[in-house]
């Protein structure tokens, strides 16, 4: 929580922001309580998680301090991922409580128990960007290998075009997010899916990384080991699925 947030007034302090037209970065959001409509509206399974999340914040968030536009769901898909989360967070605390019970599967193929994961949504830390930009320079690669590339960070409406592709095959999703959110390769320009497919993979990893460490937002790992064989856990939950009381 930061000092400007008050769970009791349903203000809250996005960690990236949202960039107005004329450049300004707007971060103070008022969010109104949830509904059964809401939780309806969460738990349809005929659109990707993204999208879902995308018509639920459309419908959520009351106001944008200082931001002309209205609430809708173009604004919310434009939003950078780790604001979604962000948000999805601290409603998930206010309306359902700061506790989280979650059941998760060992993934080791001799052990594969169940066990039980506790944890508080207020000691899920949270990466603030005290400057946000439209566009981000990083050199990937060294020497004869080095290239600059401007890139934007990831937002809803990539989640939304990755959905279909990423839980099947993480690098296709990449190859996906790479041909949108690169906005200058080298000398050329964007990329398009073919041209990103065809990078080097030490390129992607590096951009990959990139992103992941410029992109404000929780930190989504959980730091788990199996109690039965000690086999780690570590996983990326998932927030959609911990949302709902009913999805459990
Ligand atoms: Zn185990």
């Amino acid at each position: 929580m930061t000092a400007a947030e008050s769970l009791a007034e349903r203000c809250l302090e996005l960690p990236g922001g949202v960039l107005g037209a004329d450049g300004r970065c707007h971060r103070m959001v008022k969010v109104r309580e949830l509904t059964g409509a809401d939780e309806e509206v969460l738990a349809e399974r005929a659109a990707s998680g993204a999208r879902m999340v995308t018509r639920f914040l459309a419908r959520v968030i009351v106001q944008i301090e200082g931001l002309e536009r209205g609430i809708d769901e173009d604004l919310v898909s434009d939003m950078l991922v780790g604001d979604r989360d962000y948000l999805l967070l601290r409603l998930r605390q206010m309306d359902l409580g700061d506790h989280v019970h979650q059941v998760m599967r060992c993934p080791s193929p001799a052990c594969g128990k169940k066990v039980d994961v506790d944890f508080l949504v207020s000691e899920i830390e949270v990466r603030r960007v005290p400057e946000l930009s439209a566009a981000y320079r990083v050199q990937l690669g060294d020497g004869a290998d080095a290239v600059n590339v401007a890139v934007r960070l990831p937002t809803g409406r990539d989640q939304e075009a990755m959905a279909a592709l990423a839980p099947a095959n993480p690098a296709a999703a990449n190859t996906r997010l790479f041909s949108r959110a690169v906005l200058k390769w080298g000398e050329r320009g964007p990329l398009d899916e073919e041209a990103a497919r065809a990078l080097p993979l030490k390129h992607r990893s590096q951009l990959a990384a990139f992103l992941e460490r410029s992109s404000p937002g929780p930190d989504l790992y959980l730091d788990v080991q199996c109690p039965m064989c000690g086999a780690d856990m570590g996983a990326s939950f998932d927030l959609h699925g911990f949302f709902l009381p009913s999805a459990r």
